[in-house]
């Protein structure tokens, strides 16, 4: 495959390589797409259950899909797409990766420079307070400084993504020489912002998604299309022996 071979090529000679993923990389390990058609998302409507509004009104709808995703994340095992990166990072060839998913699943792969761009499923904040802790078990986490329910430590819709990810992520797209889109369409701002950030500093894009988005034929230099669960470890392959 001719895109494979090119991307190689431009990710041997880069001394800054970040990776943007998303969605997609993780609906092989079990986890639905919340703009997919998922059971889940039928009975936990993101707009509502993942608002921060209402957060404000009714903390324990928030936390009834909280939970849920979290016994969901923990169910599930990373698959050969996060142990590609995670091989890539070990062998000096990838220096970051930006995640829009909270399932933890890089860490878990071995990833070690990950920025939760959206946040974690693994803890929770205090809004009042700012404390941050790592929930234990599977019930609603209860301030130990103020009293308040706290709030899972992701970004819900309606509010700002966490200020230190947002910064750092806009440093490394910055700097990359190459950037790779990874399983997800980049459309949900500020994260759609990356790609172009990269783009417009001179870094070659790579793209590996299932279909065509509206980068493919916009900035994207090279196009790798299919599952990243089987493009990932070939492209990986034919670089970490
Ligand atoms: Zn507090």
């Amino acid at each position: 495959m001719h895109e494979i071979d090119e991307a190689v090529k431009k990710l041997g000679a880069s001394r800054q390589t970040i990776a943007l993923t998303g969605a997609g990389i993780s609906t092989a390990s079990g986890i639905p797409d919340f703009r997919g058609t998922h059971g889940l998302w039928k009975a936990y409507d993101p707009s509502m259950y993942a608002h921060i509004n209402t957060f404000y009104e009714k903390p324990d709808m928030v936390w009834e899909l909280a939970l849920k995703l979290l016994e969901m994340a923990h169910g599930t095992e990373p698959n050969r797409a996060h142990h590609a990166l995670a091989a890539m990072e070990s062998a000096g060839l990838l220096h970051g990766i930006i995640t829009q998913n909270i399932d933890n699943l890089h860490q878990r792969a071995g990833s070690r420079n990950v920025i939760d761009y959206h946040g974690t499923i693994e803890q929770a904040s205090c809004i009042t307070c700012r404390t941050t802790i790592m929930p234990a078990g599977y019930s609603v986490p209860v301030c130990s400084s103020c009293g308040r329910i706290m709030k899972p430590a992701f970004t819900l819709f309606g509010e700002a993504v966490p200020a230190a990810a947002f910064l750092e992520a806009r440093n490394l797209a910055s700097f990359a020489d190459v950037f790779i889109v990874i399983g997800t369409s980049a459309v949900v701002q500020p994260a759609a912002d990356l790609p172009f950030i990269a783009k417009e500093n001179g870094a070659c894009i790579i793209e590996m998604n299932s279909e065509e988005t509206g980068l493919t034929n916009y900035i994207t230099d090279f196009f790798i299309k299919g599952a990243v669960e089987e493009t990932l470890p070939l492209l990986v392959s034919k670089m970490v022996k």
